[in-house]
């Protein structure tokens, strides 16, 4: 019964609260704090205003609830009592407990005065006395006959016998609801402190359960390896571990220790994790796959015991694969911030993950592979043999690789016949395999939107845009003065770059406005792994290009460099302070030396650097505008050609200057590389002469 009028007031609350939250917000943004925020799932997020309101219901109901408005009394002071007719009612319930009520006259006496409860809620209704124990019950109600025996028949009191289930005075019950109303506490506590990274209310009981995502046979992995592109050294080496699952006994028995784990590595996006699905879709296991992340929350243990539960799990369905992505998330070296504080939690998971990968046996059948894309951060006791002692790289894809990534997207694409593969790989540097997939998508909404029956080169061109420079802006108001500028600005960048024989190739230069951005010239970053002077002299003066241009052009400079003025700057301190390139600074760097309380170089030093990096930039600026002047008819039809098309690639560019330096060198060598054999081949005969004489 109480238990109702407790749910009937709760549900009342919060009709209440939901007929507040119904109402049309008018007041500015301010956050409403009974807005039923939605979750991803759609179903209304636990706000912690219930919370206030279950705890406020749940301290009321106990205080008030809770038999502690009566006083235990003895059977003696109950007969006297009922002999002097000063009794009401006696309520015996369940044939143990009586609780005794006082006629309205006896209550105003004297005698019994203080002991009437007083409390709001007990009201006139209460009962004053109570015994907790009657003995017999037929005993004690002779007892009361007795006693009343002489009192005239109006006043006499009956025994009220009552079977109750009386919830409250269960300890169980209270030690249950105490552990609830902490629970709540906690709960709202660590929802504030974890930001609402925490469990919604349904989930507190299942808190220390492993997160996992579990792919077996219902919900079967159908990756394998014709679904990764590219990666082939990390496939051949993950194909062993297919073979290990496939037939443990032929390594076991020749006494070879199966690995228990491998480390993919390498930047977002470039298919570790397909990886993993496909080691497992292959050895057709189970596939346990879940995020570093996921072990982590403020509860303390959690972490842990999660841990137990994901390994418990997965012997169960052993053989089977454990993926865990982005393993730094609790894999990171431990001890490190200790001024941190609040990473004993992810030690003790960390700890945890290491036991249990030394508990289970090789012959266990469980394999463990996690990614990451920082294993320099992790702690070196992952890495140690019996562990993650395996590290599997997964590097960006280059341009063939790139080809074969799309050869994988375009599959279930409907695209034009003649579509060039090759052009899409070359017009994509840098992409991820991720960027690639979501690149096709993209095309094929775009074709889509404009009612095409197959996709078409330009879709892709224009997912290629969407994906680097953000989404295109067609409204971005723009005069035709600033229009020429841009044209301008990136026509200097272009002609510079193209002129210079170390720049990086160019792809193509646009002024669309995208973005933050007017304009932009896409570069083909050369995978080069060690840059030269000149190259790094070349890009800076390409890059100051754009400023160059307008000072040639409109003897005016705007702010519209800046972001080229960074990076000059960028440049020219690395070359100066890291890479020791500078000849009066010398074969001296300062990199990750710098902080803001002691600087390792002297203000004599200071000063000669910045010194030596305004010369550099300056001679590159001065270069620039060299380069420009000398070719300021070409720079001048390039803008144009800007202006009226606003997208101008490679080819264009070749029309009007003829080959880039860059391309006139590597013919050069090309040709020299040629000449060179024969002038070998002179050499050797002579040689041979001799020894033939
Ligand atoms: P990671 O785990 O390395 O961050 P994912 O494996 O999650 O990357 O890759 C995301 C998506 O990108 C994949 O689902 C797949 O569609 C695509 N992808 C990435 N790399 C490749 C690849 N080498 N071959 C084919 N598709 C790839
Ligand atoms: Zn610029």
């Amino acid at each position: 019964m109480l238990v109702n009028v407790l749910l009937n007031r709760l549900s009342e609350l919060m009709s209440e609260q939901n007929k507040k939250a119904d109402k049309p917000k008018n007041k500015g943004d301010r956050p409403n704090p009974f807005d039923m925020k939605k979750n991803k799932g759609g179903k209304p997020k636990f706000n912690y205003v219930w919370i206030y309101a279950i705890l406020a219901v749940v301290f009321l109901a106990m205080t008030f609830l809770n038999p502690t408005g009566g006083k235990q009394v003895t059977v003696d002071r109950v007969l006297s009592m009922v002999e002097n007719g000063d009794v009401k009612k006696i309520s015996v319930i369940n044939r143990s407990r009586a609780e005794i009520y006082l006629t309205e006259d006896a209550k105003k006496a004297e005698e019994y005065k203080k002991d009437v409860p007083e409390s709001a809620f007990s009201g006139s209704n209460a009962y004053t006395y109570y015994l907790s124990d009657i003995g017999d019950y037929e005993f004690f109600n002779n007892q009361i006959k007795e006693a009343q025996k002489d009192l005239p028949s109006s006043s006499k009191v009956v025994i009220n016998p009552e079977v109750k289930e009386n919830f409250w005075d269960n300890p169980l019950v209270s030690i249950v609801l105490y552990i609830v109303v902490f629970g709540l506490i906690w709960m709202f506590i660590m929802r504030r402190m974890g930001g609402g990274a925490g469990a919604g209310g349904g989930q507190i009981f299942s808190i220390g359960k492993s997160k996992a995502q579990l792919f077996d046979k219902d919900t079967k992995v159908n990756v394998t390896f014709k679904d990764v592109a590219g990666l082939e050294g990390a496939k051949e080496e993950v194909m062993e571990i297919v073979d290990f699952l496939k037939n443990p006994k032929k390594y076991s028995e020749l006494g070879g220790k199966i690995p228990k784990g491998a480390l993919l590595v390498g930047p977002p996006g470039t298919g570790k994790t397909l990886l993993a699905k496909a080691v497992a879709g292959e050895a057709d296991v189970p596939f346990f796959s879940l995020s570093g992340s996921d072990f982590v929350e403020m509860f303390v243990g959690v972490g842990a015991s999660r841990v137990r539960d994901l390994f418990k799990q997965a012997k169960e369905k052993a053989p089977c694969i454990i993926f865990i992505d982005e393993i730094d998330a609790i894999g990171r070296a431990r001890g490190k911030n200790a001024m941190q504080g609040g990473n004993d939690e992810r030690e003790n998971t960390l700890n945890q993950l290491l036991t249990e990968m030394d508990g289970f046996g090789t012959d266990t059948g469980v394999i463990m592979l996690a990614a990451t894309n920082r294993v320099d951060i992790l702690d070196s006791a992952l890495l140690r043999a019996g562990r993650f002692d395996r590290q599997i790289y997964a590097d960006m894809p280059d341009l063939n690789e790139r080809k074969q990534i799309f050869d994988v997207h375009l599959e279930p694409i409907k695209v034009v016949k003649n579509l060039d593969v090759d052009f899409l790989a070359r017009q994509t540097p840098g992409f991820s395999g991720a960027d690639i997939a979501n690149m096709c998508n993209e095309a094929a909404l775009i074709a889509a939107r404009s009612n095409k029956k197959l996709v078409e080169k330009q879709d892709f061109l224009d997912a290629v845009d969407r994906i680097v420079g953000g989404l295109e802006k067609k409204n971005k108001i723009i005069t035709p003065d600033e229009k020429r500028a841009v044209a301008v600005h990136e026509a200097g960048h272009a002609t510079v770059s193209w002129l210079c024989e170390f720049a990086n190739p160019l792809v193509k230069v646009t002024i669309v406005p995208r973005g933050r951005s007017l304009g932009a010239a896409w570069y083909l970053p050369e995978e080069r792994q060690i840059t030269r002077t000149e190259q790094m002299l070349d890009e800076m003066c390409a890059t100051l290009g754009g400023r160059a241009a307008e000072k040639v052009i409109f003897d005016k400079i705007s702010t519209g460099a800046l972001s080229d003025l960074e990076k000059v700057t960028k440049q020219a301190m690395a070359m100066v302070s890291i890479y020791g390139l500078n000849e009066k600074v010398g074969n001296v760097s300062y990199y990750n030396m710098d902080n803001s309380f002691s600087k390792p170089f002297s203000e004599k030093q200071a000063a000669l650097m910045d010194e030596e990096i305004k010369k550099l930039t300056d001679q590159q600026y001065k270069r620039a505008i060299k380069i420009l002047k000398d070719n300021k008819d070409k720079l001048l039809l390039l803008a144009d050609q800007l202006l009226e098309k606003e997208v101008i690639f490679k080819e264009d560019l070749e029309k009007i200057f003829g080959q880039s330096a860059a391309d006139k060198a590597a013919e050069k060598d090309k040709t020299k590389a040629e000449k060179k054999p024969k002038k070998k081949k002179v050499k050797e005969e002579p040689e041979s002469e001799i020894e033939a004489k």
